[in-house]
């Protein structure tokens, strides 16, 4: 804790300063983020620092795995799908993106078999929701026998049944029908910070280039 609290102390006093009118600015005209950015909790997948990105720009969603349930999941609370609706009802953000990574606990929980509902009952829930990604593991990627590797390939695939749920949203929907609304897939490399794009015309993830 007292790094976090010597954290906001230098933040304060050696940072604000850059940022001081934006924040003035967002203060006064409130949030219009560009982006709805979905990734995973994980504490290595740093979404404004990995995009460049300024307070105001990014309305981020980071939960276990970056998992996105379809709209139909009743009975649960559900807060990523609570910020989806949000995100493309009320604020109007002209992307999502769905952004996976390497080396990633969630996935590796996912194909090791989930943890025991009467331990973490609301995990193993949570995981449930990706049982198709590991079907899928199971289905097309038996070749890989490297634990790491098949980590990386349910990642892949998890992003894809995400881009593939979040078309269940009406709000989503309808402003992918109206062509206000983009969907984008992509990894992130935690070692290299290398981010890869989804291709669905080639089904490949791309590294991302300037041009
Ligand atoms: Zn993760």
């Amino acid at each position: 804790m007292q790094e976090l609290i010597e954290g906001v102390y230098k933040f304060r006093q050696e940072d604000f300063g850059h940022y001081r009118e934006l924040f003035q600015r967002l203060s006064k005209k409130g949030q219009h983020p560009h982006t709805l950015f979905i990734t995973c909790a994980d504490s290595r997948v740093p979404a404004m620092l990995m995009t460049h990105s300024e307070p105001g720009d990014l309305f981020v969603v980071k939960n276990v795995g970056n998992i996105i349930p379809p709209s139909d999941l009743t009975h649960a609370t559900n807060s990523t799908a609570a910020a989806i609706e949000f995100a493309t009802g009320v604020l109007g953000v002209g992307d999502i993106v769905v952004c996976g990574h390497t080396q990633c606990g969630a996935m590796h929980a996912l194909l090791d078999g989930e943890p025991k509902d009467s331990e973490m009952p609301h995990l193993g829930q949570w995981l449930r929701l990706a049982q198709p990604v590991r079907d899928t593991l199971a289905e097309h990627y038996l070749h890989l026998t490297d634990h790491e590797d098949r980590a990386t390939a349910a990642a892949g695939e998890n992003v894809r049944l995400g881009l593939k749920n979040l078309r269940t949203y009406p709000t989503v929907a309808k402003r992918l029908a109206d062509g206000s609304l983009q969907l984008h897939g992509w990894m992130f490399k935690i070692a290299t910070a290398e981010v890869f794009a989804y291709e669905p015309e080639s089904g490949q993830f791309t590294p991302i280039n300037h041009d």
